[in-house]
């Protein structure tokens, strides 16, 4: 039994990137946290530390069929979804029904059980954006039949479902649309462009710059996303969202190049690629909404966010000059030799075109 005062909390999705910090979070507060995760993009790792703590349970569970938790239910957060476009491009079709399929479940969980719910929501329902920077009442600009559809098109019907449940079914809803957000235990294959060019550089391999850098993005250290999250789960009823959670410091792709480029003190060199298919050119929350409902706003500078996740993937990638050995996570790299030939052609396909 949880302390009293604690929650029930379960978290979909927490074996992930946000989702694992969530639970470290909650834990560490005192609240009984079940993590359900099919580990498509997550890894037990992330939770190993938790795994014999009497508030913690992992139940391996996909979200696409119906979610069987036992006992009470107070607050659902529902992340479970690849958030990286080669992810969740991988198996678009299993990526769509892990939205829509995976809202239902989580809805009904909430219905049946009086819980309330939290979805993460993104930025990418705004698609690639006429309006600069976006404010919640921007409907959006999303290609309906393009690469990215999957996930953004997904995550739009899933908004739909939450309001839909509070309207038929008085669910109490929260809905957050996320813009980037990074830190430690993405993966190093993850494909997003900061745990992209951290990997590249530590390693000093050739930064894959899609088109000519000059897109910009706005990027959110993980633990400001984790109080913004939290600040809305626990609002009043009455605040339902859809809230933008993000940092508005809006950079380009090749000053984030830059700035990993300094930080690490690489000898990596700038390789142009492609532009991805319906890549949005511009992105930057509007977050006033947040601020005044929740009392919110980041504090961590982005320079202050990229040392942390250098140093954590200092520990994780092979450089041919690193010479400790760690063997703590299911994506084993052993960092006292130089890549392997097989490993080299495995993480080239990091930087791969989305
Ligand atoms: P992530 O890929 O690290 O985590 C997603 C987790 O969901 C993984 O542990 C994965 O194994 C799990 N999962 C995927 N499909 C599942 C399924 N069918 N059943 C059960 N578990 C499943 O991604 P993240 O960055 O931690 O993102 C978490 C959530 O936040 C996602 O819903 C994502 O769409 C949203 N989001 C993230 C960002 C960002 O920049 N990180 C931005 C906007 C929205
Ligand atoms: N990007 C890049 N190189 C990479 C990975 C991404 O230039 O190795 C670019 C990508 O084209 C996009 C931006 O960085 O313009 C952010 O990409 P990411 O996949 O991190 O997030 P999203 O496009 O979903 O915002």
């Amino acid at each position: 039994m949880p302390p009293s005062g604690s929650l029930n909390i379960v978290v979909t999705g927490g074996a992930g990137f946000i989702g694992s910090h969530l639970c470290d979070r909650l834990v560490h507060k005192g609240h009984a946290v079940t993590c359900v995760d099919n580990l498509y993009t997550g890894r037990f790792d992330n939770v190993r530390p938790l795994s014999n703590h009497r508030n913690f349970r992992f139940v391996k569970a996909d979200v696409r069929e119906p979610l069987a938790i036992e006992g009470p239910v107070d607050r659902i957060y529902n992340l479970a979804c690849p958030a990286s476009p080669p992810h969740y491009q991988r198996d678009p079709i299993g990526t769509v029904k892990t939205c829509v399929l995976g809202a239902i479940h989580a809805l009904e969980l909430a219905r049946t059980t009086g819980a309330r719910i939290l979805q993460a929501s993104t930025s990418e329902v705004y698609g690639d954006p006429d309006i600069h920077p976006q404010p919640e009442s921007y409907r959006g600009a999303v290609n309906p039949v393009g690469p990215r559809a999957c996930y953004d098109e997904g995550k739009r019907c899933a908004e739909a479902l939450f309001f839909d449940y509070r309207r038929v079914h008085g669910v109490s809803v929260k809905v957050a649309r996320i813009f980037n957000t990074y830190g430690p235990r993405m993966l190093e294959n993850d494909g997003r462009v900061i745990s992209n060019f951290v990997v590249q550089a530590l390693r000093n391999q050739p930064i894959t710059l899609y088109g000519d850098g000059s897109q910009t993005r706005s990027f959110c250290y993980v633990e400001d996303l984790l109080d913004g999250l939290e600040l809305l789960m626990e609002s009043d009823d009455t605040v339902t969202g859809p809230l933008n959670l993000g940092n508005p410091r809006e950079v380009t792709v090749k000053e984030i190049a830059d700035m990993v480029l300094a930080q690490t003190g690489s000898r990596s060199r700038l390789a142009y690629h492609p532009l991805p298919q319906d890549d949005p050119r511009r992105r930057k929350p509007e977050i006033t909404a947040a601020a005044s409902a929740l009392g919110w706003q980041p504090r961590i500078a982005l320079e202050d966010g990229l040392r942390s996740t250098i140093d954590y993937f200092a520990l994780k990638v092979a450089t041919p000059t690193a010479t400790a050995k760690h063997a703590d996570s299911n994506a084993v790299i052993d960092v006292t030799a130089r890549p392997s030939r097989k490993r080299r052609t495995a993480l080239s396909t990091v930087g791969g075109s989305a």
